[in-house]
């Protein structure tokens, strides 16, 4: 397992909860979705009604679920979390739904992945707080209305792009979430240490934020493994020197990039000159399977500017190649 890598393994669940921020004004960075945010959830107060449905988007690791928590926090009501691959019939979502107390809000992760006929009958619950549960079979069937309370909608997608329009248009409130800025993720990195008990200055926080790909659920997974070094290493205090040599350890450089980034981009400029070398050549060479080096490395190397995918195949570019200390010969691609 990377320590770099953007999803949550089942293993640090429970750390990540006790890091999560519970009030809004807690919630580091996104400006613009937090103050919009906050908007809808006033309005909702100022109506007494429970607020629109809200769409969040983004990568993983960069705060859906804790949004989820938020705005049920921020309503007083309860939280129910499911996701979409769990609910594959319609009578799964009907029990769901049927189930709630009123105002209670109600988190669907990866919403793209629930089935369609489930889906459809979302569409109606979202917009009548109705849902027609079918008796019988064939010519027969019969729908039978069944009322449910209101209840707020969380959804959550790594993609909006991915979701049929009509249910995205049931969303009252959309918020597209974007990697963070280094800044925000210090603030996310000092709060976290404080609620750890870890001694840190402040610009070891700004070196762990730096490498942490723009992702909060990475950063606070470096720290956790910086305090650990320092309470094997040292006397459990934070200093630059230490946080560097804790990174390094787990193997993650300057900018955030793992073994495995290093090593698709070594392989690339030193074995091919560059590119375009193909995408299994690259990865039986890096000792990988295709899908890891395709999914897990690629990403984040294409995002940082490092890497080109072209028709030909993969291609490094001048970045590469200095980030490696290597110097590009004459005539190489990018
Ligand atoms: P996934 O899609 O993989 O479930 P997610 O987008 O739901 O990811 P969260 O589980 O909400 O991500 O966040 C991951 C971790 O990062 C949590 O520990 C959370 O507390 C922290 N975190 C995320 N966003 C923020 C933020 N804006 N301020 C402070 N902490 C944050």
């Amino acid at each position: 397992h990377s320590p770099v890598d953007p999803l949550v393994a089942p293993e640090e669940q429970a750390a990540e909860a006790a890091l999560r921020p519970s009030r809004l004004d807690e919630f580091e960075g996104q400006p613009r979705v937090r103050d919009q945010l906050s908007l809808v959830l006033a309005a909702a107060r100022h109506r007494d009604s429970t607020p629109d449905h809200v769409l969040l988007s983004g990568p993983p690791g960069l705060g859906k679920t804790t949004l989820a928590m938020i705005i049920a926090a921020e309503v007083g009501a309860p939280l129910h979390i499911t996701s979409g691959p769990a609910i594959q019939h319609p009578g799964d979502l009907a029990a769901i739904l049927s189930g709630l107390v009123e105002g209670e809000v109600l988190f669907l992760d990866e919403i793209h992945r629930m089935s369609r006929p489930a889906e459809e009958m979302l569409y109606l619950a979202m917009e009548d707080f109705r849902v027609d549960v079918i008796v019988g079979k064939g010519p027969g069937a019969t729908a039978i209305p069944i009322s449910i309370p209101p209840f707020t909608l969380v959804g959550a997608t790594t993609r909006a792009g991915l979701l049929p329009s009509p249910l995205r248009d049931r969303f009252g409130f959309t918020a597209q979430l974007d990697f963070y800025e280094v800044e925000d993720l210090t603030g996310i990195v000092t709060r976290s240490a404080a609620k750890l008990d870890v001694e840190l200055d402040a610009d070891s926080a700004r070196l762990i934020a730096s490498r942490s790909r723009g992702t909060p659920r990475i950063a606070n997974r470096l720290l956790r493994r910086v305090r650990d070094y320092a309470q094997v290493n040292a006397d459990g205090r934070v200093d630059v020197a230490l946080a560097k040599a804790a990174l390094e350890l787990y193997e993650v450089d300057e900018l955030g990039l793992d073994r495995l980034d290093r090593a698709v981009l070594e392989a690339i400029c030193a074995k091919f000159a560059g590119g375009p070398v193909g995408l299994s050549t690259l990865a039986i060479s890096v000792g990988e399977e295709t899908e890891t080096v395709e999914e897990v490395a690629e990403p984040f190397l294409v995002r940082q500017g490092f890497l080109m995918r072209t028709p030909r195949g993969r291609v490094a570019t001048p970045a590469a190649w200095a980030h490696l200390g290597l110097s590009a010969p004459p005539g190489a691609p990018g």
